[in-house]
């Protein structure tokens, strides 16, 4: 790729925008335009509509910070992009580090680029919630296709709960489709709760896998197979080929314990190297073939609102827990009734039971 074009293109990884350090610290900014007048939701809705990635990400910003005012824009831009979303394949990828996510994303994202589809890879990373640190953020990722300007590519949301970075992320897809891609990523780390996340945003889930790694499933739980609509076993080339086919016999034969799923179609287990971009048009193919098959048996619309009113219900808990941590009172006493039920002298039921008396007694006051 000549420099022009990288030059040219919307989008580096990271792509002119600055992420907030944390959700929790204030995002200095509100944005502006060049003129230095602050961009109103008609501003955001104009460049989004018009597939201004610039505007997108300041857009997803806002989506992203903890911020009231910044939430309240956010939550406008968000309605008025919900008419204009939907239209996209919504694709969940996970597997452990180091199994190839991010070189399988390139080339297939790459190969879906030259057949004239525009892609966004979203990223859900619960790592800097446990550790502070990021697992998928930390190295530079997807060079090729970050420097498509038919790509966009998006780190995960940092800091904050799973539920919340999740959400963001859930809307960040609706922000994207509503900016005209097509081809939805929502890449996650194969370590933790963030598969459920994932499998809850998307049409349909992929799980990458090793082969030569024993009978265990690599610390993938058996509930994250009996979530993938297809296993692919990566670095199927050379040597490793016969060592795959083993694999992919072995998964296949763990799949079929499982009861049949809600879309009707039997998951697979294939084969690829993302590194020699063999087997990846087969995973496509397959991809289509499954999202052609459940538009036809209603899965696919169903599997959507069943997603919508789960995310409304999450939406509600998020808001509540948010409102709960940040009463005065309830700042001002948590952390004492922490220590009373560390040291034993009071139940977890029965401190929680104050604590929420408590919040509920504010309120009324609040109210009277
Ligand atoms: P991630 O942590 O899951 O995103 O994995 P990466 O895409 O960063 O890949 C981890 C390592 O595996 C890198 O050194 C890649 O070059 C290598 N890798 C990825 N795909 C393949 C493949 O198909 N074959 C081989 N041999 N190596 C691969």
């Amino acid at each position: 790729m000549s420099d022009k074009i990288r030059n040219k293109s919307a989008l580096t990884v990271n792509s002119g925008i600055d992420q907030p350090p944390s959700i929790n610290e204030p995002a200095a900014v509100i944005f502006r335009n060049k003129r230095g007048k602050k961009l109103t939701v008609a501003d955001y809705m104009n460049g989004i509509l018009n597939h201004d990635i610039s505007i997108l990400s300041q857009a997803i910003t806002l989506v992203e910070s903890a911020l009231p005012l910044h939430q309240k824009i956010a939550r406008e831009i968000t309605g008025q992009c919900l008419p204009h979303s939907g239209n996209s394949v919504r694709v969940g990828i996970t597997g452990v580090p180091g199994v190839g996510k991010s070189t399988f994303i390139e080339t297939l994202g790459l190969s879906l680029i030259r057949n004239g589809h525009r892609l966004a890879v979203l990223a859900i990373d619960p790592s800097s919630e446990l550790s502070k640190g990021s697992i998928l953020g930390d190295k530079t990722r997807m060079e090729s296709l970050s420097a498509e300007s038919n790509a966009y590519i998006r780190p995960s949301p940092s800091a904050g709960s799973l539920g919340g970075v999740a959400r963001k992320t859930r809307e960040s897809i609706i922000l994207c489709e509503a900016a005209g891609f097509d081809t939805i990523f929502v890449e996650t780390v194969g370590v933790g709760q963030s598969e459920t996340a994932v499998h809850s945003m998307t049409d349909f889930f992929l799980l990458l896998m090793l082969a030569g790694a024993g009978d265990e499933l690599q610390g993938i739980k058996r509930g994250i197979m009996e979530m993938a609509d297809l296993v692919v076993i990566n670095k199927a080339e050379d040597d490793n080929k016969k060592n795959a086919e083993r694999a992919r016999t072995e998964y296949l034969n763990a799949l079929h314990l499982f009861p049949p799923p809600a879309s009707g179609f039997i998951p697979k287990v294939l084969t690829c190297s993302a590194r020699n971009n063999t087997g990846i048009n087969e995973i496509w193919t397959y991809i289509t073939d499954y999202i052609d098959y459940t538009k036809n048996n209603g899965h696919f619309l169903r599997n959507r609102s069943e997603q919508s009113r789960y995310w409304m219900i999450e939406s509600i808990n998020e808001s509540l827990q948010g409102h709960f941590y940040n009463n005065l009172k309830i700042k001002e006493k948590i952390a004492r009734y922490e220590k009373m039920v560390l040291d034993g002298s009071v139940s977890s039921f029965i401190a929680a039971g104050l604590l929420l008396n408590e919040y509920f007694n504010s309120k009324n006051q609040e109210g009277s």
